[in-house]
């Protein structure tokens, strides 16, 4: 009796054994199996991040592309109308079509953010730029300015033809819409906001004496989104821009 009984203890015990053995592999396999997995996720991660960036760095290269950059002032006049696709907005302005995207999602954004803007002027002929100038020449005149004097004011505010940004396209005159918002709520937005959608507050006050223009919180000019967070980041003007990376 003794002798079966140890014989059964023993059976048990190896019966236990291999269970144990059992539960001992498979949880070794599992853990196994959800380390893998949560490494491979890890690595899938790393790799759509790295893709991400790469996809990131071929649209900051295609930003720097020349049209963005185009440098239009007094020592730098374009010749006649450039030959561009234009996109003609609601109330008749025109903007080169390259960057209508931009300039809706930015005006989405900013009415989401309850301030109601108008591109009160958007690409202009040369013809068109000569009428305002001829314009503004004539309210002058008119205050009896001597035509020097007259010239000298005009050319503060209006870009002598040929050298207007409005030429290109790229520049807008963003104002208010005169019955939701005013002037100054749609100018601090866009102090603050412009530069995340490629758009640059093109004559800042303490620039006058670079851009040769007065302060114009109203006109901004597009440039893409890296090259506007660059100079809204150094606080410099287009023209410092261009010069600090030698293309100008
Ligand atoms: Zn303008």
């Amino acid at each position: 009796m003794a002798k079966r009984k140890g014989s059964k203890n023993r059976s048990l015990k190896r019966f236990l054994a291999v269970i144990l053995l059992f539960i001992t592999v498979i949880s070794g396999v599992l853990i196994y199996r959800s380390v893998n997995t949560r490494a491979a996720v890890g690595a899938q991660r790393a790799q759509d991040g790295a893709n991400n960036a790469s996809q990131e760095e071929g649209e900051q290269e295609q930003e720097q592309e020349e049209w963005l950059l185009q440098l239009v002032n007094k020592q730098n006049p374009i010749h006649g109308d450039n030959d561009i696709e234009l996109t003609e907005l609601s109330n008749g302005e025109r903007v080169d079509s390259r960057i209508y995207p931009q300039l809706q999602k930015m005006f989405d954004d900013m009415r989401a953010d309850g301030v109601y803007p108008i591109v009160a002027s958007g690409y202009r002929t040369q013809k068109e730029q000569q009428q305002i100038y001829d314009k503004k020449m004539a309210e002058y005149t008119k205050k009896g300015y001597s035509k020097e004097k007259a010239k000298k004011e005009t050319e503060k505010w209006v870009a002598v033809p040929g050298t207007s940004e409005h030429q290109l396209g790229l520049g807008v005159d963003i104002n208010a819409d005169g019955v939701h918002s005013y002037g100054y709520e749609v100018y601090n937005w866009l102090a603050e906001n412009a530069h995340l959608y490629g758009f640059i507050h093109r004559y800042p006050e303490d620039k006058v004496k670079i851009t040769g223009i007065s302060n114009e919180p109203w006109h901004y000019r597009y440039v893409g989104v890296k090259a506007a967070g660059e100079i809204y980041k150094q606080g410099v003007c287009l023209e410092e821009y261009l010069e600090s990376k030698g293309l100008n």
